[in-house]
């Protein structure tokens, strides 16, 4: 805990509502480009493989997996070990990993402690070799579960869905692909991601660059030399290099191009919060010695969920330990600090905010102990609360504006204003660059539909837009009434848990494994929610404490708060269960082992 000056709540307060107004902008989520249909879609391309000439297929498969990344994978791996052998994989990347096929910048690695962010460690018996693996092992992991699991067999990558329709005569659904494709899925689950279309900042003269540029999604090894194990980029050596954006990713891949480039801009509108990391391998004795047991893998997620739930019954032990636990622990130790008679809501949110604060103090001494020039340390002060943003944890972020070569261009919030064919302008100046790298994240305040590419329709016509034109209704985030048939796999309006969103898929896997094997030994063909069940469900939802997102309305704007701009219609349904994510695990868990399967039809 720290020792410094009390805070000063008021002044903190004024601070981030004044950092927050100067970012506000009328234009929300539009001041971001769409890449698909553009002269600029060529980011999108797929640098890490070849797109393969193929025929179409026009068969039929028992489940279609929409999605190939940990969604699509872990309820592949539940399928199969349920004895459901027929499952077909579909996904627009060249192989298993979604966001870890794309996301291939130097200095990638999970955000999440590997031993709960891993799926699937026991089963395959790989042990992390660190406590936040690099991208290129949770690849390799994500390849593991493919062969595993027998998950390539009949998978089509490289292949879009761009249309899903329920066909009631024959109670299957008719998937059409970009690569001509139509085949039948008796059922269909869909791990499309929340963040896997990237975007751009919609700039004048974006289109006039005339060096070289790319998004941090798809990054261009044969320009910048190097490889994604952190392979030296040679390639930069001698080049002036500009990144835009200093969100999560930027974080992560900025001290390698500091060390590489001749010299490095980096463009920031907003700081990230980034506290320590702590990173380091796995003491393969200690693992044996401590951890491998049966069932280790369940054991370390619940443990790590149930510390940060913020509810009472908190485990003794913290396994993980980590930046998202002490964050629980701090919040919770202020918590119940209160005397019994002041536990009132509101002081318990003013603890938060303390607690909150607190941790903020140090997150940005941490930028002046470690930078230093003094007015690049301020500028790489985050003022909001940490919750405002991906909170980042990072053991070299910082000390990567200690490089001679490296300099930061902040904006005080503007942004950078345009793009030349020389470079980049920024507070006025033009930046001579060879090469601009987007690290401007992916698109979230777009419609589902236009987002994942495709439309659902359901039973009589109605689509998934349709049905959820006023907001997201369904059984347990899972079971949408009017789509027979039909899995959705996300953390909305099941756990919600956000710290570590594989364990949502964990579980949701296993139901939907139960649910089908059930199906399928009863000869049923249609399984659908009832409506009374889903009104049931969305009703004990809206008991809870509501969306967070409506707390972060006080927030600097990003992709969590909508940009700044009111939350759309329905985001009160962005919910978990009122008791939160561990109360919501061991509720479906007794759900499905129940084998009754309760609000569910089957026909
Ligand atoms: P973000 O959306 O978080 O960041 C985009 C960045 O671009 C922001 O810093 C944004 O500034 C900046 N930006 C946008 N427009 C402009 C402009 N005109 N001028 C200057 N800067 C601009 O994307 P990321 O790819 O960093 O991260 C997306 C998400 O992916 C993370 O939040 C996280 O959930 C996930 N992620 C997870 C990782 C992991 O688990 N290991 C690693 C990396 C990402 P501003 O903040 O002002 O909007």
């Amino acid at each position: 805990m720290s020792t410094a000056a009390p805070i000063d709540r008021q002044a903190l307060r004024t601070r981030y509502l004044a950092e927050r107004d100067k970012r506000i902008r009328p234009d929300g989520n539009d001041q971001y480009l769409r890449l698909a249909g553009t002269s600029l879609a060529h980011y999108l391309d797929d640098p890490y493989m070849p797109v393969v000439e193929r025929e179409p297929v026009t068969d039929h498969v028992t489940v279609a997996l929409i999605g190939g990344g940990f969604a699509g994978m872990i309820t592949g791996a539940r399928l199969k070990e349920a004895g459901i052998e027929d499952v077909r994989v579909i996904d627009k990347a060249g192989d298993f990993g979604g966001t870890w096929y794309w996301n291939r910048y130097p200095g990638a690695q999970c955000d999440t402690a590997s031993f709960v962010y891993m799926p699937l460690l026991e089963e395959t018996g790989h042990v992390p070799t660190e406590k936040y693996a690099h991208a290129p092992e949770i690849l390799e992991h994500s390849r593991r579960i493919g062969k595993q699991f027998g998950l390539y067999q009949g998978a089509l990558f490289h292949t879009e869905v761009t249309d899903l329709a329920w066909d009631a005569e024959r109670s299957v659904w008719i998937v059409r692909t970009n690569r001509g494709d139509a085949f039948t899925a008796q059922y269909v689950a869909m791990g499309t991601g929340p963040l896997h279309v990237p975007k751009l900042p919609g700039l004048d003269g974006i289109d006039d660059f005339e060096g070289h540029s790319f998004h941090t999604s798809r990054w261009d090894y044969d320009y910048t030399g190097g490889d994604a194990s952190g392979g030296p980029m040679t390639g930069l050596a001698d080049k002036r290099v500009g990144i835009i954006g200093t969100g999560a990713t930027a974080v992560q891949c900025i001290p390698h191009l500091a060390r590489a480039c001749r010299e490095l801009f980096v463009f920031q509108r907003t700081p990230s919060s980034v506290d320590v990391r702590d990173n380091r391998p796995t003491d393969m004795a200690w693992f044996e010695r401590e951890v491998q047991e049966p069932g280790w893998q369940q054991k370390w997620l619940e443990n790590f969920t149930a510390n940060q739930s913020m509810g009472f019954r908190i485990p003794k032990e913290d396994l993980v330990q980590d930046g998202w636990t002490d964050l629980a622990r701090r919040i919770r130790f202020r918590i119940r600090s209160l005397p019994f008679y002041k536990m009132t809501p509101k002081n318990m949110l003013a603890a938060f905010e303390d607690s909150d604060h607190e941790k903020m103090e140090e997150i940005r001494a941490r930028a002046e102990e470690v930078v230093h020039d003094p007015e690049t340390a301020e500028n790489l002060k985050a003022w909001y609360r940490q919750l405002c943003k991906r909170p980042c944890f990072h053991d070299e972020y910082l000390k990567a504006y200690n490089e001679p070569g490296t300099t930061l261009v902040d904006t005080d919030g503007k942004g950078v204003e345009r793009i030349t064919k020389n470079g980049v302008v920024a507070n006025g100046n033009e930046y001579e660059l060879d090469c601009i790298i987007y690290a401007s994240g992916f698109e979230v305040g777009t419609d589902l539909a236009s987002r994942n590419g495709f439309e659902v329709t359901g039973r009589g016509g109605l689509t998934l837009s349709e049905a959820w034109a006023d907001g997201m209704k369904s059984l347990h985030g899972i079971h949408v009434h009017g789509f027979p048939n039909l899995f959705i796999l996300g953390p909305w309006q099941g756990a919600a848990l956000i710290s570590n969103v594989p364990h949502n898929f964990t579980e949701s896997g296993a139901t939907i494994a139960r649910v089908l094997r059930h199906a399928v030994d009863h000869g049923h063909d249609e399984i659908e929610v009832t409506q009374a069940a889903q009104d049931a469900w969305i009703k004990l939802l809206l008991k809870g404490r509501g969306n967070m997102l409506g707390a972060l309305s006080d927030c600097t704007p990003g992709y969590y708060n909508n940009e700044g701009q009111p939350l759309g219609e329905g985001a009160e349904l962005m919910v978990g269960h009122p008791r939160g994510p561990m109360a919501h695990f061991k509720y479906l868990e007794k759900w499905r082992r129940s084998g009754k399967f309760k609000g569910l039809e089957f026909r």
